[in-house]
């Protein structure tokens, strides 16, 4: 729906789509599998951490080059901690790096089927975008883009394992886009890593031309906190920081820094929750091919599937009826997909028994 636009408004902002929140609905109660979110609550430590920093007191700035977050995500990961850099979700991560690196005469390239808000940063920062299809299974034609990318471009923007087909790649292949652009960024978002993905950081070292961004979002529980953090060499960390400092934003305030320290020092509540996930998740596939699904392999928290007999619009619709909220995605590529996020057990039972009933009653 275009709607008339103020004519005080920049031009670029009345190509801008409106957030829709029905995706967060202010309902309880609901089985809420749309977002791919965390089903666990994050580590206690990490609630501990934050509570202790409220009453430590918040009435002084956070640091502003959240250096506790950084040298914590340098010691996992074996990195300096020049080599990270810290935002307010990876959302804020990747646009400012769509700001430091993409703003290039060539296109920027990106498969057809991705994380949506890749084109809308782009937008916003008038970045003209080359989208590469995905093949019949909806993988990535990384040949493709390499012998693009070889013609000059903007750089590479990436999600491994992707979303929202949940299909990761194999290391050997990032490495493919890394050799075919050497003098542009391939930035490889990797959200969802942590439940079954290969991750390109063991490859920062190597490529000055990688960055690797993460979040605590998924595998930490941390989406309502607003974590996440790049990896690459200094040289694009500074570009990243020079972005920051000019929006004269702070990467993360006090709570937000010690919960995240606390949860990636949790080793043991990081492991358990992903088993738990990966175990539903692999469950919940068998289930969805029972009641005739095709479903495609994941690597993530999610799982994308299609009914061949019925649509996705629909079964979408008709689940919503029974508080059991899934995604549905209008692009015509992947119309004919839900994509459903991995919750407890007792949720992926709740929507198989939904499901069940929406294909007995047909
Ligand atoms: N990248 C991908 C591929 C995602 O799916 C998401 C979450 N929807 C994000 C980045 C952003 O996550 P956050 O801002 O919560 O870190």
């Amino acid at each position: 729906m275009t709607t008339a636009v103020p004519a005080f408004w920049s031009p670029r902002i009345a190509a801008l789509e409106p957030y829709v929140p029905g995706e967060q609905p202010r309902i309880a109660n609901l089985v809420k599998l749309n977002t791919n979110e965390n089903p666990y609550p994050p580590s206690p430590l990490a609630v501990d951490a934050i509570q202790q920093a409220a009453a430590d007191g918040l009435e002084r700035y956070p640091d502003p080059t959240s250096l506790a977050l950084r040298e914590a995500v340098a010691r996992r990961h074996g990195l300096t901690v020049d080599q990270v850099f810290a935002g307010n979700g990876s959302d804020e991560v990747l646009a400012h790096a769509f700001f430091a690196f993409f703003q290039q005469a060539e296109p920027l390239l990106m498969p057809d089927v991705s994380y949506s808000f890749y084109k809308v940063y782009a937008q916003i920062y008038g970045i003209a975008c080359e989208l590469q299809p995905v093949d019949a299974g909806l993988r990535v034609d990384i040949e493709a883009i390499a012998v693009r990318a070889r013609n000059g471009c903007a750089g590479i923007v990436i999600a491994n394992p992707n979303a929202p087909t949940g299909i990761g790649l194999p290391l050997s292949q990032i490495e493919r886009l890394l050799a075919a652009c050497p003098d542009r960024l391939v930035l490889v978002d990797e959200a969802y890593v942590d439940f079954g993905g290969e991750s390109a950081l063991p490859l920062v070292g190597k490529y000055p031309n990688l960055l690797v961004v993460q979040t605590l979002s998924k595998s930490r529980s941390l989406a309502g906190l607003r974590v996440g953090f790049a990896c690459g060499q200094q040289h694009l960390i500074d570009a990243l920081v020079r972005v920051k400092d000019s929006f004269n934003s702070y990467p993360l305030d006090r709570l937000a820094t010690a919960g995240a320290v606390a949860a990636l020092e949790d080793e043991a509540w990081f492991n358990t929750t992903r088993d738990k996930i990966v175990d539903t998740r692999e469950g919940l596939h068998l289930q969805l091919e029972d009641l005739g699904f095709e479903v495609l392999p994941s690597q993530t928290n999610f799982v994308f599937a299609r009914h061949p007999q019925r649509d996705a619009a629909e079964l979408a619709a008709l689940l919503r009826e029974r508080a059991v909220l899934v995604r549905h995605f209008k692009q015509p590529r992947i119309a004919q997909y839900l994509r459903i996020s991995i919750g407890t057990r007792e949720q992926c039972s709740a929507l198989v028994q939904a499901l069940q009933a929406i294909l007995d009653a047909q």
